[in-house]
């Protein structure tokens, strides 16, 4: 008997279109043999479809970097399944399009609601096995200023930074400018604390433009974080959960990313198709590939992590050390993205990695019931 797996995609968060990319990959490549797909799509306004991504895909704007990849056709039924906790709860059905429970939900869905911890309570809340880290690490890894503190803790290091709060900016801008040009300087990164894809991220260059990023990310999020600016380049690695749990998480050939703008923003992440270039493997020494495995293998179990993460370092190009980024549970997963590519370059085909990521959701599930 096939396993039943729910691909579920879409969601409200600024990632919305990257996951309807994700999941359309995740779609094709899921092995037909061992497995019924079920795609459930979250809309913009969270309304809950029983339909594959090409559906909902057609209600957004298509992102220009992926108009090459190929069309996933999948059999849709774009009727509403609006109380979408509910049919998860209880296993309901909609007699068009599937009878009973699924086995395994897998959210390919990026950003808040979504790699924050939500989806994954409510699906511990229905008992349901799911793909990836649960909530405790979900949420922290999405909290830039909560996982930098965890990640400190643990002796990693983290670019310098200052959180800044809506309501303490509303009552004392000057202050708090004046605190982050004393402690940090220019230029420097304005990010919100939650969310991904660089929505909402800004390099501040002149003081001036301090309030005007601040406010703009202050859109996405009632934190934000202000942070040092270091010239960098991009390193980024894939950990998996070890199916032996006594074992280290397993860590990935090392990757690079040199994007051709200013910085790796969402323009060059999605927008423009010469918006970056990847390197696997990264150009760097033996020690340096076996310093930043180290580094992605402590975030990993330094925040919990289950499933699947994608750490992203920063290296220094003047001190020659390596930061800790940031960490994305939910990482994109289309064919092109860095995780399921690193991974291909470390031997495990695309294919075969959503197998041991059903797998481990299922282990999962097995040994805490
Ligand atoms: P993702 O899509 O990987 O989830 P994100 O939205 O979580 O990204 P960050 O990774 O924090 O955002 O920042 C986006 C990009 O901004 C980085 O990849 C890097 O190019 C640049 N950047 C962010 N912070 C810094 C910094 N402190 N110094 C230099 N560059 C930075
Ligand atoms: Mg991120
Ligand atoms: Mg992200
Ligand atoms: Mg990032």
């Amino acid at each position: 008997k096939k396993i039943r797996v729910a691909v579920l995609y879409g969601g409200r968060s600024g990632e919305h279109e990257v996951s309807l990319q994700s999941a359309a990959s995740v779609i094709r490549y899921l092995d037909k043999e061992k497995y019924e797909i079920i795609p459930i799509g979250i809309d913009k306004t969270g309304r809950w479809h029983l339909s594959g991504p090409e559906v909902l895909a057609s209600t957004t704007k298509a992102l220009p970097i992926y108009r090459n990849m190929p069309e996933v056709v999948m059999p849709s039924n774009p009727d509403a399944l609006s109380t979408g906790v509910v049919a998860l709860a209880s296993g309901a059905s909609t007699p068009t399009t599937f009878n009973g429970k699924f086995d395994v939900v897998f959210p390919v869905m990026h950003g808040t609601f979504s790699e924050d911890g939500t989806i994954q309570g409510l699906l511990e809340l229905a008992d349901v096995p799911y793909v990836g880290c649960g909530v405790l690490a979900s949420a922290v890894g999405m909290d830039k200023d909560i996982a930098k503190r965890v990640m400190r803790d643990a002796g990693l290091q983290v670019v310098p930074w200052v959180t800044v709060r809506n309501g303490e900016w509303a009552r004392n801008p000057s202050a708090l400018e004046a605190r982050i040009a004393k402690e940090l300087g220019f230029p420097c990164f304005v990010k919100p604390a939650n969310a991904g894809s660089s929505v909402g991220v800004h390099k501040v260059k002149t003081a001036d433009a301090l309030a005007a990023a601040i406010n703009d990310a202050l859109r996405y999020d009632t934190k934000i974080l202000v942070e040092k600016a270091i010239s960098v380049r991009e390193i980024e690695l894939s950990v998996l959960e070890n199916i032996q749990l006594s074992e280290e998480p397993l860590v990935s050939v090392v990757g690079e990313v040199t994007p051709t703008h200013e910085f790796y923003s969402y323009e060059a992440k999605y927008l423009d198709e010469n918006g970056a270039a990847l390197h696997i493997p990264a150009l760097l020494t033996p020690t340096q590939m076996k310093t930043a495995q180290d580094i992605a293998r402590c975030v990993f179990t330094a925040l919990e992590c289950e499933g699947l993460a994608r750490v992203d370092l920063f290296l220094d190009k003047e001190s020659g050390e390596f930061y800790v980024n940031e960490i994305n549970t939910l990482p994109g997963f289309t064919s092109i993205s860095m995780y399921p590519k690193l991974w291909e370059a470390s031997g495990i085909s695309y294919a075969d990695l959503l197998s041991k990521l059903v797998d481990l959701a299922l282990a999962r599930h097995t040994r805490k019931s």
